[in-house]
This record gives C-alpha cells, sequence and structure tokens, in this order.
C-alpha cells in the first residue's frame, strides 16, 4: 500500500486560497489543485467537476490523470454516475471498484475504466450543490473511510474558494458573445440505450427534415416542367409500392399497407390537380408541390380529429420524397436509409415506416425501457438511445453522428479516429451476431433442478431469433403490435394467420398468446378512448377486451382456429379480480361453442391463465391460481402499479426499484401460490433478465422464465451456476428485510460469487 499522507494535504489545501492569487485563472487553480490533491492521496487520478445552475449539470472543469481533451466536455446529470450520484444525493460514495456500482457510467475517450477504486464527494456550500471531487486509482479498495473523511474536509475548503474565484473570474472577465449552437455543440451527448447496437450516419431530424427541404427546392434556380411533376409522381408512387412489398415480405404481420396514406394522398386527384393548377398558372413546381403541402400540413395540423394529426409525419415524409424526385434521379435519397434518426417521440407505427426505410438508428427524448417503443425498436433491431431534450435540440440535419446504444454515447460529427473505431466495432459486433449462439436445448441449475426458458415475442421477426437461441417456447406473445400499425381491426382472417405463423414455426413447443393489450403507452389511433387523465389507470389491456366483445371475441376465435393442430395457451392481461378472469374464460368458452356450431376447425382445450401485473391480482392470487392453469407474472407492469411509478416516465425512473421489498413480497407470494396450486408460473417481464432477480426467482421456486430472446445465453449461464438450494436461502434472506439499500447490498454480496465466476 502506498503511503497516504492526508494531513498533509489537508494543510497544503488551506493554503490552496492564496494559490489562487497566484493562479492565472480558475483553470490554473483548480488544474493545480487537482494535482496537489492526487499527490498527496498517493491516487493516480484527481478530477474537479463543478455543477452549472444553468443547465443543471456537472462539468468536468480539471483533472489530473484522466485525459485533458475531456476538460469540459464530460457532461454529467444530476444522479448521473457515482459522481453525479454523490451531488444528488449529497454523500461521499467510495466504491472499492467503481464499474461493480449500478451507477457506475462509461465515458468513453477519458480511459476511467483504468481506475477500479473510485471516491467521490460532493463539493457543497451548505446546502448549495458547487461541484464534486473525485479521486481514483487503479488498485481496487485503494481509499478507505480516512481518505472520505479528509476528501470532504478539502471540498469543504474548497466550496468557498472555488466558489469566490468563479465570482471573481467573471467580474474580471471581458464580455463573452454569446455562442452560436454550432460553436457550443459538444463532441458528445450522454443517453440511456433503449434498443442496443452501434450505428452511424447522418442525422435526420423529424419535424425540421421536411421544412428545410421544401424552403431549399423553393430557391431551386433549374426551369421544371408539368412532365417532370408527372414523372416525380410515378416515381414516387413506385418507391412506395415497393417499400409496401418488401416490408410484407419482412414484416408481414405489421406492415400491411403501411404506407397506405402515403399512397392515397398522392392517388387524391384533389391533391394532385391542385399542384398541377399551379404549375399550369406559370408557378416553379417545386414551389407548387411545397404549397400545396403545407397548405395540407395546416389542414392536417388544425385539425380536430387525432387521426388527421397523426397524418402529419406521413404527409411531410411524401412531400419530402416527391420534392426529391421532382428535383434528382437519385430515388434512394428520399429513404432515411442510413440515416439515424431524431426526434422528441414517434409513434409505433412511424418508427415502423422509418424501419422499412432502412433507418440506422433512432434518438428520443422521451421513453422508457419498457415503453412500446422501445420494444419495438428492441424488436427491429434498430439501435435506439434517449438522450435529453436540450441535447436533443442540438441536433440538425447535416450532422454525422455515431451512435453507440450499447455504452448510451452518441458522438456528434466525431473525428475520423472515432469513427474508425467503431467501423471496426460495428464488423466486429456483425461477425459475433452470425456466430452460432452458445446455448444448450436445456437448461439446468448448477445441482440438476430443471428450468425452461421461454421466448418474448412482440413481431413474427422474432420468432427465427428465439428459434436460433433455443426458446423452448413462447412464454409472451403481445399480440398488439399488428394492431398499433394498422388503421382498423385486423380482420379474423388476418389474425388467424399471424397467429398460425407462430403455431407452426413453434410447433411442439410452448404457445403464450396474449390477448389485446393496448390503452396506457399504447393507443389505436381509430378507437378513441376519451379524456382519459390516467391511461394506466384506464381502458386498458382485458378492461377494453371485456367491453369491447365483439372485438374480443375476434380474436379469440383467431387464437382457437390458429391451434387447431397444437396446443396453445391463452393468456390475459391486466387481470385485477377473479371476476375479470372468470368473465374471459366465459367469452373463450362462448367462442368456442360459437365455432363448434358453424363447424369450423379449431383448438377445444386451450389452457387459459393470466398476467400477474397488479397489487389486486396478488391479493387474490390463491383463488386465481386455483380458476387458471397457468399464470405469468408481468413484472414491469406489476412494479409500476405496486410502486405508483409510471414506467414510462424517465424522471421518476430511479423510483421504479426492483428491489423493493414490496415487489420481492409480492413476486414471492404469487410464485408460491402458483406453486401450491400445482400450475406453470413464469416471469416475463424485464426483471426475468436482471441477475440478482434471476436467482431470487429461482430460490422463490420459479422454474420458468421467459425473456427476450437476445437475452437467453445470458440467463442460461447465471441459472446453470446457481445451485437452488443456496438461491432459496438467499430468498428466504431477502424477504425478511425491509429496506431497499440493505437488500441492494445482500444481493451484490451474495451473488457476486455466482455471477461473476466463469
Ligand atoms: C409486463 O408488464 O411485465 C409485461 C411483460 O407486459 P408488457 O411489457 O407488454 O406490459
Ligand atoms: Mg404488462
Amino acid at each position: 500500500m502506498r503511503n497516504k499522507d492526508n494531513v498533509d494535504l489537508i494543510c497544503d489545501i488551506a493554503e490552496l486560497a492564496g494559490l489562487f492569487e497566484r493562479s492565472s485563472s480558475l483553470e490554473d487553480f483548480l488544474d493545480t489543485a487537482t494535482s496537489i490533491i492526487a499527490w498527496h492521496m498517493k491516487a493516480a487520478v484527481c478530477s474537479i467537476y463543478l455543477f452549472d445552475e444553468s443547465s443543471q449539470e456537472l462539468v468536468l472543469r480539471a483533472t489530473q490523470g484522466l485525459g485533458h481533451q475531456a476538460v469540459g466536455h464530460v457532461r454529467l446529470q444530476l444522479g448521473e454516475g457515482i459522481t453525479g450520484l454523490a451531488l444528488k444525493e449529497l454523500r461521499s460514495i467510495c466504491e472499492g471498484r467503481g464499474s461493480a456500482n449500478p451507477s457506475f457510467k462509461y465515458i468513453p475517450d477519458i480511459q476511467e475504466e483504468r481506475y477500479e477504486a473510485f471516491l467521490a464527494v460532493p463539493i457543497l456550500r451548505g446546502l448549495v450543490r458547487v461541484g464534486v471531487l473525485v479521486t481514483q486509482d487503479p488498485e481496487p479498495n485503494y481509499f478507505d473511510e480516512n481518505d472520505a473523511k479528509a476528501l470532504r474536509a478539502i471540498a469543504g475548503q474548497l466550496a468557498t474558494t472555488i466558489e469566490n474565484a468563479n465570482l471573481l473570474m467573471t467580474i474580471h472577465e471581458p464580455e463573452k458573445e454569446a455562442p452560436s449552437p454550432q460553436a457550443s455543440l459538444p463532441r458528445f451527448m450522454r443517453g440511456k440505450a433503449l434498443s442496443e447496437g452501434l450505428s452511424m450516419g447522418q442525422a435526420a431530424v423529424i419535424g425540421s427534415i421536411d421544412e428545410e427541404a421544401l424552403r431549399s427546392f423553393e430557391e431551386d434556380p433549374t426551369p421544371r416542367t408539368l412532365e417532370d411533376f408527372h414523372r416525380a409522381l410515378k416515381e414516387t408512387e413506385e418507391q412506395l409500392v415497393g417499400l409496401q412489398k418488401d416490408m410484407e415480405e419482412e414484416l408481414s404481420d405489421v406492415a400491411s399497407l403501411i404506407f397506405s396514406a402515403h399512397l392515397l394522398i398522392l392517388k387524391d386527384a384533389e391533391f394532385s390537380g391542385a399542384i398541377e393548377r399551379l404549375i399550369e398558372q406559370g408557378i416553379a413546381p417545386p414551389k407548387a408541390v411545397s404549397n400545396i403541402i403545407h397548405k395540407y400540413l395546416n389542414l392536417f395540423g388544425s385539425s380536430s380529429n387525432p387521426r388527421l394529426q397523426e397524418k402529419v409525419l406521413d404527409l411531410k415524409d411524401l412531400g419530402h420524397r416527391l420534392l426529391l424526385n421532382l428535383m434528382s434521379h437519385n430515388p434512394d435519397m428520399a429513404d432515411y436509409e442510413g440515416r439515424i434518426i431524431v426526434a422528441e417521440e414517434l409513434l409505433p407505427s412511424a418508427l415502423l415506416k422509418l424501419a422499412a426505410q432502412r433507418a440506422a438508428g433512432l434518438i428520443l427524448s422521451t421513453g422508457s425501457e419498457t415503453s412500446h417503443v422501445s420494444i419495438l425498436a428492441r424488436s427491429l433491431r434498430l439501435p435506439t438511445l434517449i438522450i435529453d431534450q436540450s441535447d436533443l435540440a442540438l441536433l440538425q440535419d447535416d450532422q454525422f453522428l455515431v451512435l453507440d446504444a450499447l455504452q448510451g454515447t452518441l458522438f456528434i460529427n466525431a473525428d475520423e479516429e472515432v469513427r474508425d473505431s467503431y467501423v471496426r466495432l460495428i464488423e466486429e459486433q456483425r461477425r459475433i451476431a452470425k456466430l452460432e449462439p452458445q446455448v444448450a436445448p436445456e437448461t439446468r441449475s448448477a445441482d440438476g433442478v430443471r428450468v425452461r426458458l421461454l421466448a418474448n415475442i412482440n413481431l413474427l421477426s422474432d420468432l427465427a431469433h428465439a428459434i436460433r437461441l433455443k426458446a423452448e417456447g413462447i412464454g409472451l406473445y403481445r399480440s398488439e403490435f399488428p394492431f398499433i400499425v394498422r388503421d382498423n381491426f385486423p380482420s379474423e382472417e388476418e389474425q388467424t394467420r399471424i397467429y398460425e405463423k407462430i403455431v407452426d414455426r413453434m410447433s411442439g413447443r410452448t404457445i403464450t398468446l396474449r390477448t389485446l393489450d393496448i390503452g396506457g403507452d399504447k393507443s389505436l389511433s381509430y378507437v378513441q378512448i376519451h379524456n382519459e387523465a390516467n391511461p394506466f389507470l384506464g381502458l386498458r389491456a382485458i378492461r377494453f377486451s371485456l367491453r369491447n366483445r365483439h372485438i374480443f371475441s375476434q380474436q379469440l376465435r383467431a387464437m382457437l382456429r390458429a391451434g387447431t393442430a397444437q396446443s396453445i395457451r391463452i393468456m390475459f392481461p391486466l387481470v385485477s379480480s377473479l371476476d375479470d378472469f372468470m368473465h374471459a374464460k366465459e367469452v373463450v368458452h362462448d367462442c368456442i361453442r360459437q365455432l363448434e356450431r358453424e363447424g369450423t376447425p379449431h383448438n377445444s382445450r386451450p389452457q387459459l391463465g393470466l398476467m400477474v401485473e397488479l397489487p389486486s391480482a396478488i391479493e387474490m392470487i390463491d383463488e386465481l391460481a386455483q380458476e387458471a392453469d397457468f399464470i405469468s407474472i408481468g413484472t414491469n407492469d406489476l412494479i409500476q402499479y405496486l410502486l405508483a411509478v409510471d414506467r414510462t416516465n424517465e424522471q421518476i425512473s430511479d423510483l421504479y426499484v426492483p428491489y423493493h421489498p414490496a415487489v420481492l413480497r409480492a413476486l414471492h407470494r404469487a410464485i408460491d401460490a402458483a406453486v401450491r396450486a400445482g400450475i406453470d408460473v413464469s416471469v416475463c417481464g424485464d426483471a426475468a433478465t436482471d441477475p440478482n432477480m434471476i436467482i431470487f426467482l429461482l430460490g422463490c421456486g420459479l422454474r420458468t422464465f421467459s425473456v427476450d430472446a437476445r437475452h437467453i445465453p445470458a440467463l442460461q449461464k447465471i441459472i446453470m451456476k446457481t445451485h437452488v438450494e443456496e438461491a432459496r436461502k438467499i430468498a428466504l434472506q431477502a424477504l425478511r428485510l425491509s429496506r431497499i439499500a440493505e437488500i441492494e447490498d445482500f444481493f451484490e454480496t451474495q451473488n457476486s460469487a455466482v455471477i461473476e465466476s466463469e
């Protein structure tokens, strides 16, 4: 152990106030402070982050040990990373291994990952947040409580000096010109990955792209004719029909008629006629197109009909495509192919259209991991990052973006070195994706207990991944996506065809079809559920189905017909009472009787189960388990409703705590009730992918997991390393704890041996 000199250090820092007077700038002063602290603590790194009140961000202002190019660029939000957390919670954080802390944030370019030991101390003046003092060292567990004490004393002294220094410097500084948005553009932004992956490409800002494109086309000097317009119309139509066809092959369940609104507008004689009339009156064709597109945009945008409002994006998209075809002969340019889409938020149908046009990635400012746009983005394998709204506003069409939705970083106009390294990383990812996955067909724990791993399916295209990753069946098919992207309810025939594809491909394995789960953050444009102040508490899921019997019956008939030659499980979402479940079962039996009367081939003995997602279902679990053939616990919703934390609200995502004792106890109650009733129980929410939760759930008696197929290899690995008897002891102990932090610590110490061992 190197000899640290904490007492001397405190004395030296006391002299730093004087040092400031000798410093040429605040930066110089901070630099000297970091080097003195690093030297005395014998730490490899010392950094000072200052809190910027206006942006509410911590900015790295000085460092000894990390790359100097990061100074002024590394920005952390309150609560982000260990450093941000220290300031948010106004406490020192000392970590033997920083990377093991769940809050650890990897920051590219600064090689921070080399330094395991991490000590962060907030710099406070009273309760005013001034910044954070951080020391790091490669030797794990290098800092102890004495170091933390010393650093807190230093931070206390530095606080006033830094504040005063800052003040003095602003007085002496010449007036600065307001920076242009381009000049203040950060080199990279931090975000949260909603759908993992890497990509790079030109930004396409939804909402601005068309406006700008329209304006620049209006200024085009080349003369264009009515014939040019007719050619552009024809080319646009051909492209749209082509895109539609491609999509129907690749995504047959959701892509049907996805470009129908585009095509309808294009073929509307009023629309093209209005443009033609303007051209005949002598207006340049691009301007004529632009005028009419704008007229329609105003009409749609100001309509009180939400269905028309939703078409604004389609119209912009169409205008853009039409204009590009009018101006050039390069049809590919009209696509979003290879572009990184930037949008505040997107409807699932808009997301599909962009994916159809082979967009390379997506950046949003709203959404969360369990929101349905994220679920869809993951199924579409579209790397997606959520960033702060103020950051999003800085992104423009011409910027070249490198999107790292593994680490949660977005590079803007990255230099060649960054681009080259990502080109290599992307190639490597593609190579790995092609390798045969290392998954055993059967999963057993370290002590030989059999566990079944099923897949969650959102789109038919997910089936191939599930099969490739050796899922033993489908634990959850989210049937709503074909409903969400259409302009009307899919017919019974259409639904039957979709479900038949699932049954065919999964023949002989478990197949669980969930009935429609709309409402909440999944709305259907063609169903107006009026004025719901709280859609998550509104007419959602099974409630909607029970109120709309004909739609429910159509879906059930389609499921029963698709399952003619195969056993199937039908599952109802958001069941809140025994009454809900019994009513839903009655509708199934009505459908079976109807199909029998008609002589339509069908499955007359489906297994009927429910999702446990509500506190009321937990309270009623024994009765429900008596009536159900199986249950599946939807932790995404269960956590939301137990803790009253909106699962889509990023602002309160820190309150969405799977390790809450109430959540653990509810999970235990549900699993235990199912085991006692002798029925199958699975967990199909995201908690089934969390290593600590996997061990806890095994310990509670869970033997069926259902996850997005890409998680199967990791899930299998953890189960194969776990002794179920050990897991049982861990679960029982965890259930006795009543503080969230205690549970986190307990899991960390108990499970790390299992999770980390190779
Ligand atoms: C859940 O709530 O955990 C779940 C799996 O269903 P969804 O995410 O579709 O609401
Ligand atoms: Mg749910």
